[in-house]
């Protein structure tokens, strides 16, 4: 793809580089402009090489957002890195196996997942994170996240699919990899609540969104998930589904890395019949009516530190948790400001980059201490990782209050 003429719109206020959690903290990482622009304008030349800082940056895609030319930033950022890696990166080094293994996480889940008691015995033992550590380049300071006794998908096939049938409230459920086989509460939260507003759901034939593809180069990997994912949620479309996705990572690869990087025939579409679980609800549904009848105390619903992550704001979506719960009586929803939490996705994993994922995060788990709630709150379960990592509470997804709110009780939705 040649991105060329877009960096002609690149005027050099450098608004990029400020925003850019990486380059604070990371003195060798040049930051935006020079991934984005600068690199290809020097790509004049055709047989420049791509810079090897172009793996520092975590693809928090913060600085697409600052940018008041519309440079494609991270679609330039995303594209170098597919080319960096497919033509200059040894494909024997440990870089490349550790980040091959990160980005394809869904196809080793798929695996520890058969037999969830052992892999999380195996992968909590201290003695095999070190030895991850010294082999792959995978930190040892971090738990590995526990695969749920039973995934998602198996739950909803055992439970004969969807309790509510309905011909004019119908979206089809794009759960990702995480909640299918780690956070199984949120799927379960997302289906309860939909459904007690009098939705059908469809949980489609997917794969990984490519999120964690696109932030380590794998552009062959993500194309193949693409293609499946394009095709099946192209088709739920056409037969009346709206396509939600409860991971704002995810419903941002579907709306704006799939057209930006993929020609699939039908990309566009699924872009534009794609939302996050939240933003569908709110468009479409009185939500605050029924919350607003609700006493938090009633349901053990807690006070919540609030943190937005980087791509539900880049979706416009970062106050909606907030202004939503408001409603709710006996709350308090703090939103712990807008600083990024540092892991992005794979970013926070890999051992040379740990320091600075938790430096970036530093002034998110402040701003959690500070709050009135002692448990988070985020759309994001790479967030939601890092800030049980630097605080120690517990982490809700907004689903999850949903449900406990408006589930199971005598409020009509
Ligand atoms: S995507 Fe994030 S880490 Fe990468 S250059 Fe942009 S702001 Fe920096
Ligand atoms: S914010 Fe946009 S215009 Fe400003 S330096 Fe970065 S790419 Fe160029």
């Amino acid at each position: 793809m040649d991105l060329r003429p877009g960096a002609d719109s690149c005027y050099k206020c450098t608004s990029c580089d400020t925003s850019c959690p990486v380059a604070e903290v990371d003195d060798s990482f040049p930051g935006p402009k020079f991934q984005g622009p600068e690199q290809w304008r020097l790509k004049r030349k055709e047989d420049t090489e791509i810079d090897d800082s172009i793996t520092g940056c975590s693809n928090c895609m913060r600085c697409d957002g600052a940018c008041p030319s519309d440079v494609p930033l991270s679609q330039m950022h995303n594209t170098a890195r597919g080319e960096y890696v497919e033509n200059q990166q040894p494909k024997l080094s440990r870089e490349y196996i550790r980040n091959r293994i990160l980005a394809n996480y869904g196809t080793l889940a798929g695996l520890g997942s058969k037999v969830p008691r052992l892999t999380n015995a195996i992968m909590g033992n201290s003695l095999v994170q070190n030895v991850n550590e010294k082999l792959l380049g995978i930190t040892a300071e971090r738990d590995f996240p526990e695969f749920a006794d039973r995934t998602f998908r198996s739950w909803w096939k055992q439970r004969g699919g969807p309790m509510v049938e309905s011909e004019d409230k119908r979206i089809a459920y794009f759960h990702g990899d995480y909640a299918n086989y780690n956070t199984v509460e949120v799927a379960k939260a997302l289906v309860r609540v939909y459904e007690a507003f009098g939705y059908e759901i469809l949980v489609p034939d997917q794969r990984c969104s490519g999120t964690p593809m696109f932030a380590n180069g794998m552009l062959d990997d993500a194309r193949r998930s693409a293609a499946v994912n394009v095709e099946s949620l192209g088709d739920a479309i056409e037969r009346g589904y709206d396509v939600v996705a409860s991971c704002t990572s995810c419903s941002m690869a579907l709306r704006q890395e799939y057209p930006e990087l993929f020609d699939f025939e039908g990309t566009e579409t699924v872009a534009a019949n794609t939302y996050d679980a939240l933003e569908y609800l709110l468009i479409n549904e009185n939500v605050i009516d029924p919350l607003s009848e609700v006493d938090a105390d009633d349901h053990d619903i807690p006070d919540f530190a609030y943190h937005a992550p980087c791509h539900s704001r880049n979706q416009g979506l970062d106050r909606q948790a907030v202004e939503l719960f408001r409603h709710l009586d006996g709350v308090d929803v703090a939103d712990v400001g807008d600083s990024c939490s540092g892991i992005s996705g794979t970013y926070g994993w890999k051992e040379e980059k740990y320091e600075y994922s938790m430096e970036i995060g530093e002034e998110m788990f402040e701003h959690m201490e500070h709050a009135e709630g002692q448990t988070g709150m985020t759309e994001c379960p790479t967030c939601s990782m890092q800030m049980e990592h630097g605080t120690g509470y517990e982490i809700d997804h907004p689903l999850q209050v949903l449900e406990a709110a408006l589930v199971d009780t005598d409020v009509e939705v």
